[in-house]
């Protein structure tokens, strides 16, 4: 039976990222039914809104969506149409790996890591206050009244909320993940030193988890801070990592340069019984229409989304014909060149017509 699953392009080279993991899937012989649905600039121009109720609804039914990256406005009602997904459909953990395939150029020899990230709380919350507003005034003197730290009345100021609750299920699903993914450490990071009672909550909560998990999988703890520079000099020693939010976003993206670069790193957005999988590049929009970026992050996320529904065989013929491509480097784009103008660079999707060769032989 063919799934049925929403497809949406997105902004800048969202749509071009989108089609060549479309034809990559396509090409693995999983019979899909896409359902277009806009979110972005073209739903803007369409239905007057960014996010229309007819995208979600339509992720919602389907279960499952495919996603470009979508711009951020800079002004505007909307944060960002990208956490408002997350956030509306409640995709509570954000999923992305960082492998290291061969044939791409890195510092680094034999990484696996895969980034588990809290997508609902923290500061990207959206509850912020800009300086000088009479309610950010309020709160800033109701604030004074419980601390005798003293807060400059002009400041902006912003919550960080992070619950039990949110950090028992992120915690949870990534030793789930570990077990399911054949894994074998999970290590939660953290900055529980200096923010005590959120980031205290996380950690402690962190630690609960994992004595459900003693004898299976084993558990480690890292300051946040001290985890950046153990990535950069041993990322070997790490395995699966699991964080709040902004840590999440700063640490994958750190994760994605010890792989070769954004060009390379997929994902997904997970929650109950929804998912929706995205590159963790955003929408580049110098590179739109141009057939120049790497379409490899977008396919690797193709690849997630095969396995999440349990299309295991595809997944694998996918994965392994990406690796023959990037190992060969011949038809890859200019991000995997040994120089970003090297003519021998291939565009987006003569990238894909490689990948989809190589599922075919
Ligand atoms: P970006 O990831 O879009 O691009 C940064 C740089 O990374 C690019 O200029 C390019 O050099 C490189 N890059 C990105 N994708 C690549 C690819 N597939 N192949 C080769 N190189 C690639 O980040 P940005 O410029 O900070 O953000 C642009 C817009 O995208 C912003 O509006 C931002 O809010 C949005 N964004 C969206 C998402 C999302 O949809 N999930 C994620 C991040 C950023």
């Amino acid at each position: 039976m063919a799934h049925k699953i929403t497809l949406i392009p997105g902004d800048g080279i969202g749509p071009e990222v989108v089609l060549a993991a479309k034809r990559c899937i396509e090409a693995t012989g999983v019979t899909i039914d896409w359902e277009e649905a806009l979110a972005g600039q073209d739903a803007q121009d369409k239905f007057g809104e960014l996010l229309p109720k007819s995208t979600l609804e339509s992720v919602r039914r389907n279960k499952i969506a495919l996603k470009g990256p979508i711009i951020t406005p800079i002004a505007g009602g909307f944060r960002s149409v990208n956490v408002a997904i997350r956030q509306e459909l409640g995709l509570y953990a954000c999923l992305r790996p960082a492998k290291l395939y061969e044939g791409v150029k890195s510092s680094y020899k034999n990484i696996d890591l895969v980034i588990i990230r809290e997508n609902t709380e923290d500061l990207y919350a959206g509850i912020e206050f800009e300086g000088g507003m009479s309610e950010t005034k309020d709160i800033i003197a109701f604030l004074q009244k419980y601390t005798p730290k003293k807060i400059r009345t002009d400041s902006g100021i912003s919550i960080k909320p992070i619950s039990k609750y949110g950090s028992e299920r992120i915690v949870k699903f990534a030793f789930e993940y570990a077990i399911k993914a054949g894994r074998k450490k999970v290590t939660a990071v953290h900055k529980a030193n200096i923010m005590k009672f959120t980031d205290g909550l996380f950690l402690k909560t962190a630690r609960e988890v994992a004595k459900d998990y003693e004898g299976k999988i084993v558990f480690d703890e890292a300051i946040v801070d001290n985890m950046s520079m153990q990535l950069v000099q041993k990322p070997q020693n790490y395995d699966v990592l699991v964080l709040p939010n902004l840590y999440g976003d700063i640490i994958s993206d750190l994760c994605a340069g010890l792989i070769g670069g954004l060009g390379i790193a997929p994902g997904g957005n997970i929650g109950d019984g929804l998912a929706v999988f995205e590159a963790v590049h955003g929408a580049a929009p110098k590179y739109k229409g141009l057939n120049k970026v790497n379409p490899t992050a977008m396919i690797l996320s193709g690849v997630l989304m095969l396995r999440y529904i349990n299309e295991e065989k595809a997944a694998e013929r996918l994965e392994t014909a990406v690796k023959e491509v990037l190992k060969e480097g011949k038809s890859v784009s200019y991000d995997l060149k040994p120089s970003p103008d090297d003519p021998s660079a291939v565009g987006t999707q003569e990238m894909a017509d490689a990948i989809i060769k190589k599922i075919s032989n």
